[in-house]
């Protein structure tokens, strides 16, 4: 089921609403239904590929993730 972030206009309140067929849109706290969709929060924060890059170290080299350094797998 997928998790949406959304932030209601008249309060500002921000929630997650789990969206399913029987879901309302509406603010849990003031019951608006004026509501803005957010951006998806793993989205902005992980990238696609951004989690190999940092798995492999900051060292790595940034073509192939050679553990020896950058450049290292050229030679
Ligand atoms: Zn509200």
């Amino acid at each position: 089921m997928p998790l949406y972030e959304y932030q209601c206009r008249s309060c500002d309140h921000q929630f997650e609403l789990l969206v399913r067929e029987s879901t309302r849109y509406e603010c849990p706290k003031c019951t608006s239904r004026e509501l803005d969709k957010q951006l998806s929060v793993f989205a902005v924060s992980a990238p696609a590929g951004s989690s190999m890059t940092m798995s492999a170290g900051p060292s790595a080299c940034g073509a192939c993730g050679d553990p020896r350094g950058a450049g290292s797998c050229r030679n």
